[in-house]
């Protein structure tokens, strides 16, 4: 049998496309492999958003070069595939770059991939044209054995693609326009996925709930609809969707945070800055107060909810006072967790043209109070959590022999002492102590929530 490996960078919809693709390339003969060394294809999984992750790319594939060498030097083949939006953005260039490098291939276009690697050796191809026919209607069908190799807790793809056009993103040009998958299709992945052993399904897209999807009556299904049908799944017991946009948080679905038990009580909704004039140079198309209205609204209904965001700092033309909007903002609404980035100017995006460029110092000294800030939010909201019994879903094995891991319903990893557990239940834990990253707790038994 053949070897594949695959790295993924970026996001989880590249977790997903990295998954799809090991699940066709099963089908043609190869095996995964977590050893680059032993590989026959190796496949580099790419994320463009920034321009780190990128450059990321290309000192790998000086890795990837020399290893071809060392295995060709020993009579042995290794095909090597740039997959991911740096392939979407780049195409060429990158085998002009990287000479290791046989295959291109962009998002929409990884079906491909069995034809394009039967090419003969000597033909370098690229494959980024945005088909006209749909991806997932190639790609087979995953072996029970393969999801349940990948956990109790799986992405599933429903939307793609973004028409949104943040004048800082890249995702509008390498994902392509937005496209929502047909119900249908994802229940018919969701049962695949429950009937393998499934218990927690994380809804994924670049503009998750901007989700339109045709139902089975013909009618057009929003996500809140959506995830009413997936909770009826026997098995599925918990329900997430990432990456939303507050613009597209409609009543239906902040409606479901209150009305569905088994949509956990997390959201990851990126605001990006505190600063008016910054949104609106953004194109983000909402205001702070906008933004910090939406999340009363949702912990209205919500009030137990972990909140979760993006930010940027230093967006060309962002002032000290603007900088300070966002630390208002952060104080503000009060995360639980987030994602903090200095804006990267990107190759073709509006605001890289814009000439009030931010240094670099001044971006690191405004990330470097932000993530502060965040940070000690990110560690209150854990230590709040001490002393309640929470659900967890166990995940893995624990670190040390006898525990066990899993996460709780606001996204933390929890541990604790057990011998009698599997993996996929979920059992009531009560927190004794707050990590930096994990939460320690004790099992009191499933019916202990009443008695706490
Ligand atoms: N669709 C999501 C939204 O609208 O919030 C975001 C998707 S993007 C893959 C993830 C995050 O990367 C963004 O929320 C933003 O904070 C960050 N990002 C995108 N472009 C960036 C850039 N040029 N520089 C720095 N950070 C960037
Ligand atoms: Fe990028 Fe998100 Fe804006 Fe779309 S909505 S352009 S993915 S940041």
């Amino acid at each position: 049998m053949k070897k594949v490996f695959v790295k993924s960078y970026g996001c989880q919809m590249n977790v997903y496309d990295a998954e799809r693709m090991a699940d066709m390339l099963a089908s043609e003969g190869y095996s995964e492999t977590k050893a680059m060394e032993e590989a026959d294809l190796v496949i580099l999984n790419t994320c463009h958003i920034r321009e780190k992750a990128a450059e990321k790319v290309y000192s790998e594939l000086g890795r990837v070069r020399e290893l071809k060498q060392e295995r060709e030097a020993a009579g042995r083949e290794t095909k090597v595939v740039v997959a991911g939006c740096v392939a979407q953005a780049e195409g060429k260039e990158i085998l002009r770059r990287a000479p290791a490098v046989d295959v291109v291939v962009g998002p929409q276009n990884y079906h491909n991939l069995p034809s394009l690697l039967k090419k003969p050796r000597s033909e370098r191809v690229v494959d980024t044209e945005f088909p006209v026919e749909d991806k997932f209607d190639h790609l087979p069908k995953p072996s029970k054995a393969a999801i349940r190799n990948r956990g109790v807790s799986a992405f599933l793809t429903i939307q793609e693609g973004c028409d949104k056009f943040c004048t800082f993103c890249v995702v509008p040009y390498t994902r392509g326009a937005e496209v929502s998958r047909p119900v249908a299709k994802i229940l018919d992945e969701a049962l695949r996925l429950a009937d393998a052993g499934v218990r927690e399904l994380t809804l994924i897209g670049q503009n998750v709930n901007a989700y339109h999807g045709e139902g089975p009556d013909g009618a057009v299904w929003s996500l809140g609809r959506l995830l009413h049908r997936l909770a009826e799944i026997p098995g599925i017991v918990r329900l997430r969707y990432t990456t939303s946009h507050p613009r597209d948080m409609d009543d239906e679905l902040i409606a479901a945070h209150r009305d569905l038990p088994a949509l956990m009580p997390y959201l990851h909704l990126p605001v990006q800055s505190g600063s008016d004039r910054i949104l609106d140079a953004m194109n983000r198309r909402h205001t702070g107060d906008e933004y910090r209205r939406l999340i009363e609204r949702i912990r209205h209904v919500q009030p137990n909810l972990a909140l979760s965001s993006d930010f940027i700092v230093g967006f060309p033309g962002e002032t000290d006072a603007e900088f300070e909007d966002t630390m208002r903002l952060i104080a503000d609404v009060g995360f639980a967790s987030s994602f903090s980035f200095k804006y990267s100017p990107r190759p073709g995006t509006p605001a890289a043209d814009i000439e009030a460029q931010v240094s670099e110092a001044v971006k690191a000294e405004r990330l470097g109070r932000l993530q502060n800030l965040l940070e000690m939010q990110r560690q209150a909201f854990n230590h709040g959590t001490v002393g309640q019994t929470l659900d967890v879903l166990l995940e893995k094995p624990g670190r040390h022999p006898g525990q066990m891991a899993g996460k709780s319903p606001y996204l933390q990893p929890v541990q604790f002492e057990s011998d009698r557990h599997a993996i996929g239940e979920i059992v009531t834990v009560r927190i004794m102590r707050a990590g930096s990253n994990s939460l320690f707790g004790e099992w009191i038994g499933p019916d202990s929530q009443a008695a706490a």
